[in-house]
Formats: structure tokens, C-alpha cells, sequence
């Protein structure tokens, strides 16, 4: 390869965290602050300094939950749980009662737990360090009487890591876009920027950026291009403009029903995981919810929903979709989504106490979610499904659980309805057995997890991302079984995993059989027009 044109601005290539292209002037995360606090000297006092200034904190990152949404307030309540646990504050009060300053004590203090959480296997904890340094660093501004450095409106931030709490506190309405030299996509900071649509890309690996003023993000291809020359910018212009090309033709389908060219007609449902997600939502570009993730509302607060919050948000969803069905999962906590109260520690949570394992344990909190799911049904067309199902006699377990859950409610004079209950298809047993599951309503396939499962590839690492491919032939294979087994059994059969919404992997899942897929609402637009292209072989169906 030729070396580029001096004038060429550098190209750096890292790992795409959240998709769509950005030109823009770069703002610089700020170098991490000093924590400008002159020490007085005095323990007593500096105890009284900390003290404030962890108090300061909490009711900033309060006031930031309040303008976020489900995602946001689960990852402010990491950092509030961290604020409030006297193991992080101790050692720093123990330091000051030994002679240091309140800032030096505080740092000092969470040094060691950064260190230890940025040493740690599990990619999940990895990540949860940037959560550490911002408390650390919101402490320090605030002993230090500091504020956040300026933020130009649609920029790129470029730097090293970014906060949660510094993307919350970006004004983003002007877009922007986010550069990293280090970073994770499976950071809170990436998940946050791909729900507001704000390209990102990590682990760059650039050196020193002095000189440069303006670059170019491409979230996609993960590439930023720093003081682009006249070519690089025509270059970028012109895939912006197939970007948005791309966009509002797909945008055209949208309204429309999803069919394929002969005319077969494909069910679109959406994932939805925050009740309040469907007030952005037309509900015309559906035919239903085919899945709302319920453990989004349990992480939304500090404690547990009781029956009467979940009863309200479920009723939500079902009256926004009127005679659509709704099917409504119930708890997927474990795995990826630890719940404070509820998940245990293991060392190999994707393979331990997840979903449906985890409620048949805590009954009293699986039952409050029946009965709050059993009266919501009075207001729409509901469905229960469970999720993590291995063997016939969870789902047995569970569904006799709801019907002493409508019992109860009957005796009690309250309104309630007994759903039908059906059960996700992503652990490899029920997918190569599933005339064991005869007595299920209906299966719903979760490729991402099936997919995770049947190629032993995890469905967060980097390093296995190419193996972790719903397109694979073994996993086709299974997909297809199950819809076969559902075209003899007279069981409905639907898929509500990432692949259902991925335009690269429509075509193989409706040859499989499907002819229902739940996607996420952005990639409703996408979805239609690849089903609009895909040609089924004559006999399908
Ligand atoms: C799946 O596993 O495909 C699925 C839809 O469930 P989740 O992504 O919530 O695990
Ligand atoms: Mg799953």
C-alpha cells in the first residue's frame, strides 16, 4: 500500500460502538481533572468537605435520573448504589483522619477500586470502571468547585473513555458523535449513544491530537479521519448523502404491511422493553408487541416494582396497541442483566440462575408479576412468555402458578384474565425437542441467545463476534425445525432476536419458515423493505 498524500488527514480504525457518520469540529474530553482543593489541614473539616461534596454528587446524578429514560436510570443506579456504600467512602475518611486531604484521600481511595474493576474477567465489570472514574471524578469537581468543561452542540467528543454521566450531561440535540481511544461497545456510555442515535467508535488507538480541529466518524465502518483534506470530505459527503438515501427509502415502507414479492404476508411485531417507549411509537408501522422485556422495569428503580407499578405499566403498553397482541416476557434477569435483590454472583452467569430459573426461586415476586400481568389483561390482548425455558416442567410450574394467581384474584373480587402462556426458544434443548412443549400457546425463537448457546460463542465479547452469527447453517437448522414443528403442531411460531430486524439475515429466516419477527422500532423501516426483496422459493410457508 502506498503511503497516503501528506495532506491526508490520519485514518484511524477502531470498533464500531454505535452506528451513523459525523462531521464535525472536535471538543476534547477533559484531561482528567487535578481536584483543585487546597487541604486545610483540618480532619474534621475535610471529613465535612467530603462529606458535602458526596452529598453534592448524589443529588446531581438524582436530578440526572429524572430527565432519563429506563436505560439511564439503571445505570445512575449503579452509580448511586457505589455513592451510598460506605466500603467506597471508608477508606477515604480513614485516609483524612491520618493526615490527608479530602481530595487526595478520595482519589487515593477510588484508585484501588478502578484498578480492580479494570483487572476484572468478566467484560460486564470491565466496563462498569468508567462508572467508577466518573464518581470519582464528579467528587474531586465538586471539592474542587469545578464544572464540566464547554461542549460545543454537534461535535465529537474525543478522548480516551467516556462517562455515563458526560454523555448524559452533552447536549446532543444537534447530534455529535463520540471518538475513543479505549472504550467498550458494552459500555453504559455506548449503550446510551446507540438509544439516542449518536455514532460511536472505540478502541482507536490515536496518540496525540494536538493540531487537529475537525474529523470525520464513520459509526459504521468505525474509522475517524482527523483534519480530513478536500477528497476525504467529498469521500464522506457522499456516503452521508447514501446514508440518507438509504434511510428515507426504507423510511417509505415503513406505514406500509411487511410482504414479500409473491405476495406473502410477514407479522412485524416490535421489542420494546420501557412502557414508555410506545408513546414514540405510531402504532400503525405494527401488528403488536412481540416482546416487551419486563426486567426493564426493574432495574427503572431502586427497589423491586410491586404489583400495582407493574400492573400500571403493562396496562400502558396494552391499551397504546389496542386489539394487537401483546406478549409481555416475564423477568430475564441474570446473564448480562444483573438485578440488585434478585441475581446471585456466578462465575458463569449466561449458563446459571437466569429468566425463568430465577422466578421459579423467588416465587413471591414471579407471583406479584402474574397477578399484576392476569388483571392487565383486562384492558387488551395479552400473552405471558417465559423466558430461559429448558424442560416441560418449568413451563408446567409456571403456568400453574397462574392460575392460582387468577384464583386468588377471583376470591378477592379483582378483575383478571388468564393469558395464554407461551415460551422462548433459546436454549438449544427446546429448539431440538420441541414436541416436549406441546402445552406452550405459542414459541417465540431468541436468536440472540440461541444463536449464543448453539455456537458456544458469547453474545457480548468482541474476540468471538464472528462466530456469534444467527446465519450460521446449525443454527438455520434449528430455526427451521421449530417453525416445522409449529406448521404440524398448529402452534404459532415467531423469532424476537437482533436477526429478526438485520436486513443481512431476513432472507434465511423467512426461507426457514418464519413468517412473524419482533424487531426493535428503529429497525422496523429496514426490516419491511428486506422482506419487500426477499423472494421465497415456490412451497414455502
Ligand atoms: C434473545 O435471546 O434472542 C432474546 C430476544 O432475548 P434477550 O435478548 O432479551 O436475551
Ligand atoms: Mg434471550
Amino acid at each position: 500500500m502506498s503511503p497516503p498524500p501528506d495532506d491526508q488527514g490520519p485514518d484511524h480504525i477502531g470498533r464500531p460502538a454505535s452506528s451513523g457518520l459525523i462531521d464535525g469540529p472536535i471538543v476534547r474530553l477533559e484531561v482528567p481533572i487535578a481536584g483543585r482543593h487546597e487541604t486545610s489541614g483540618d480532619p474534621a473539616t475535610e471529613r465535612a468537605l467530603l462529606a458535602a461534596a458526596i452529598g453534592s454528587a448524589t443529588e446531581q446524578i438524582a436530578a440526572l435520573t429524572e430527565l432519563g429514560d429506563v436505560e439511564t436510570g439503571a445505570i445512575l443506579e449503579f452509580q448511586t448504589v457505589m455513592l451510598e456504600d460506605e466500603a467506597l467512602s471508608e477508606p477515604a475518611y480513614s485516609s483524612i483522619g491520618r493526615g490527608s486531604g479530602a481530595a487526595a484521600a478520595w482519589r487515593e481511595a477510588l484508585g484501588g477500586q478502578i484498578e480492580d474493576y479494570q483487572a476484572a474477567d468478566d467484560e460486564y465489570f470491565r466496563a462498569r470502571a468508567a462508572d467508577l472514574i466518573d464518581l470519582r471524578d464528579r467528587v474531586l469537581r465538586n471539592l474542587a468547585g469545578e464544572g464540566l468543561s464547554g461542549h460545543r452542540p454537534g461535535a465529537i467528543l474525543i478522548g480516551d473513555d467516556l462517562t455515563p454521566t458526560r454523555f448524559l450531561e452533552t447536549d446532543w440535540s444537534q447530534g455529535g458523535g463520540v471518538a475513543l481511544a479505549h472504550g467498550n461497545p458494552s459500555s453504559h456510555a455506548a449503550m446510551l449513544a446507540r438509544s439516542r442515535g449518536i455514532p460511536m467508535v472505540t478502541g482507536l488507538g490515536f496518540g496525540n491530537l494536538d493540531g487537529h480541529e475537525r474529523a470525520l466518524l464513520d459509526g459504521d465502518s468505525g474509522h475517524l479521519i482527523l483534519s480530513p483534506n478536500a477528497n476525504q470530505l467529498a469521500g464522506f459527503s457522499e456516503k452521508v448523502r447514501q446514508a440518507d438515501a438509504l434511510r428515507q427509502q426504507a423510511d417509505a415502507y415503513l406505514a406500509r404491511p411487511a410482504v414479500t414479492p409473491d405476495g406473502t404476508p410477514i407479522a412485524m411485531m416490535v421489542n420494546i422493553a420501557d412502557p414508555d417507549e410506545v408513546d414514540g411509537i405510531d402504532v400503525n408501522i405494527c401488528d403488536g408487541v412481540g416482546l416487551m422485556r419486563s426486567e426493564f422495569l426493574f432495574h427503572r428503580c431502586s427497589h423491586l416494582p410491586d404489583e400495582e407499578q407493574q400492573y400500571q405499566a403493562y396496562r400502558k403498553v396494552l391499551q397504546w396497541a389496542g386489539d394487537r397482541p401483546v406478549t409481555i416476557r416475564t423477568v430475564d434477569a441474570g446473564g448480562d442483566k444483573p438485578i440488585a435483590g434478585l441475581t446471585i454472583e456466578e462465575s458463569n452467569p449466561f449458563l446459571g440462575l437466569r429468566g425463568i430459573r430465577l422466578s421459579l426461586i423467588h416465587r413471591d415476586i414471579f407471583k406479584a408479576q402474574l397477578r399484576a400481568l392476569a388483571r392487565a389483561g383486562m384492558h387488551g390482548n395479552l400473552k405471558i412468555m417465559l423466558p430461559m425455558v429448558s424442560v416441560p416442567a418449568e413451563l408446567e410450574t409456571a403456568a400453574q402458578l397462574l392460575d392460582e394467581c387468577v384464583a386468588e384474584l377471583t376470591a378477592q373480587d379483582t378483575e383478571a384474565v388468564r393469558p395464554p402462556v407461551g415460551i422462548m426458544v433459546e436454549v438449544p434443548a427446546v429448539a431440538i425437542m420441541p414436541e416436549l412443549f406441546s402445552a406452550a400457546a405459542f414459541l417465540s425463537i431468541g436468536s440472540n441467545d440461541l444463536t449464543q448457546y448453539v455456537m458456544a460463542a458469547s453474545r457480548e465479547g468482541d474476540a468471538v463476534a464472528a462466530l456469534h452469527d444467527p446465519g450460521q447453517p446449525a443454527v438455520l437448522s434449528l430455526i427451521k425445525r421449530v417453525c416445522q414443528y409449529g406448521g404440524k403442531s398448529g402452534i404459532h411460531v415467531s423469532l424476537c432476536g437482533e436477526a429478526g430486524g438485520d436486513p443481512a439475515h431476513i432472507g434465511a429466516l423467512l426461507e426457514a419458515g418464519l413468517r412473524t419477527l419482533s424487531v426493535a422500532p428503529a429497525a422496523m423501516a429496514r426490516a419491511k423493505m428486506a422482506i419487500a426483496d426477499t423472494d421465497l422459493e415456490a412451497g414455502d410457508g
